[in-house]
């Protein structure tokens, strides 16, 4: 395998303290599926004894029966869903990583990607590191294994204050759970707490929801947070001015149940969803519809200000998922159909706003505009609750390569012709920007939109040297087609 850094977004989880720890983490992880789909691993530790379960695919998949997490034994686990990327599909990249250090065996779930991988790998396989994986993750086990420290904690502190980028990482030792965040805390890590005085970390707070644990806090950024049954600690390692926080996050990818310092997603999406219908109205639609499930609140928020009826007009197949490897030529040609299914009922003779909550490559869009006007939807005004997305990231979402965004050389004008649709309003960056919690010391990343990276473009191509990819779920078929 050729030896390239693996971009990836993933969820992490990790439970201290819990009898149930692995059945937890297990849980913690279904909630956290959306973020990551290629595999999915946990690690327990009963004391000093680790115990590993991995597997590609889905959670279902890779854990289907009590047995395997009957193994898992122990007060303490942490678990990994991995995000799917082309060519990346490899046993050898399953995490949670394990290691057996000097002092003792640890375990490592990350989110997220660094961009100076390139010269620390080399460096360290030119001091006689052996790499397993091609995932940027390894490069801090061999940063902590090589540290002098005698403690986990001064281990990790040291490995991730000579990393750049973006990292939500737990780490599992026999002694404590800890977790670390990059300085400009790019992606989302939260430490909630069981009735009982258990710790959880998790890469949402919707994961806490479901067992039963209540959110504490975020975990600060350029911080490690070390929970044990002495409590919580806190480190910080790394100062910035402020945040960069994935936009995107807040967009798309992030649950709409899970918080952030505090405050729902739900409320952003909605506040986004006012904003575009103020930015761009509709004065003649009938109603408002969503493209399930992650445009619901943005529509919502944009039917309100509006005044306009909010209506189910799609209505989405959860059962189509990845395990439709190998479509049949009749599966192909029913395409998005398969999917989404319009209500005609709903859309006959009228006029529709429809939210989308962003546009990648555009072609389900276009399937879906003629898939609702074949379904009698008169006209057809799209509104997007985000900016055009014109540029890669670089800090873990995967999107596709610049050609393949339909927003790269059109304007919007050219856009609307190429989806066909009546009209078609994007949200701006200044109105995105004002749909999310804006504070001291918090700042946030909109590369995508507007080409400007935190950390140096030229740094992170030369790092990567790799062709992004995106894969939102509506995406998936289009490549399947
Ligand atoms: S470039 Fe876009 S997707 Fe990537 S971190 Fe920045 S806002 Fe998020």
């Amino acid at each position: 395998m050729a030896c390239e850094t693996l971009r990836h977004h993933c969820g992490v989880m990790g439970v201290w303290g819990d009898e149930n720890a692995a059945e937890l983490v297990y849980h913690g992880l279904y909630s956290l599926q959306h973020r990551g789909q290629e595999s999915a691993g946990i690690v327990s530790a009963d004391n000093d004894r680790f115990h590993r379960q991995i597997g590609m695919g889905t959670l279902a998949q890779v854990f289907s029966g009590p047995a395997t997490l009957r193994e898992l034994a122990g007060r303490s686990a942490i678990g990994h869903n991995r995000y799917s990327t082309t060519g990346s599909a490899s046993q050898y990249n399953i995490q949670p990583l394990y290691a057996e250090l000097r002092d003792g065996p640890v375990a490592v779930a990350h989110n997220g990607n660094l961009v100076n991988t390139k010269k620390l790998r080399r460096s360290l396989q030119e001091d006689g590191a052996i790499f397993h994986s091609t995932t940027d993750s390894e490069i801090i086990v061999h940063l902590m294994a090589r540290s002098r420290s005698d403690q986990v904690r001064g281990k990790l502190v040291e490995a991730v204050s000579n990393v750049q980028g973006a990292f939500s990482l737990i780490v599992l030792s026999d002694h404590a759970l800890y977790a670390a965040r990059d300085p400009y805390a790019w992606r989302p890590l939260s430490i909630g707490r069981s009735p009982d005085g258990a710790w959880a970390i998790a890469s949402e707070t919707c994961a806490f929801d479901l067992i039963g644990y209540e959110y504490v806090q975020d975990v600060e950024p350029g911080t490690v947070a070390v929970v044990n049954d002495g409590g919580l600690e806190t480190e910080r390692f790394a100062e910035a001015e402020h945040t960069y926080h994935c936009v995107f996050e807040h967009v798309y990818f992030s649950r709409p149940d899970s918080r952030v310092g505090g405050e729902y997603i739900d409320k952003f999406r909605r506040k986004m969803g006012k904003h575009l219908s103020q930015e761009h109205p509709a004065d003649d639609a009938d109603i408002v519809i969503s493209v399930p499930d992650s445009s619901n609140t943005a529509a919502l928020g944009y039917a309100k200000e509006s005044s306009t009826k909010f209506e189910m007009g799609l209505i989405r197949n959860h059962y189509v998922g990845r395990t439709f490897i190998q479509p049949t030529q009749t599966m192909r040609e029913m395409g998005v159909k398969l999917k989404f299914n319009p209500v005609g009922g709903v859309l006959r003779d009228r006029n529709v706003v429809v939210v989308e909550d962003s546009i990648v490559r555009g072609t389900t869009l276009h399937k879906l505009a003629a898939l609702l006007r074949s379904a009698g939807a008169k006209e057809l005004h799209v509104r997007v609750s985000c900016p055009p997305i014109r540029y890669p990231c670089y800090y873990g979402m995967d999107f596709p390569s610049r050609d393949e965004l339909i927003a790269t050389g059109r304007d919007v004008e050219q856009i609307r012709r190429q989806i066909g649709v009546d009209s078609l309003g994007y949200l701006s960056v200044e109105n995105l920007l004002a749909s999310v919690p804006q504070k001291h010391g918090v700042g946030y990343c909109t590369a995508c939109f507007t080409g400007d990276y935190p950390i140096p473009v030229e740094d992170a191509e030369e790092e990567t040297g790799t062709k992004y990819r995106y894969r939102s779920a509506r995406d998936e078929e289009d490549e399947e087609d």
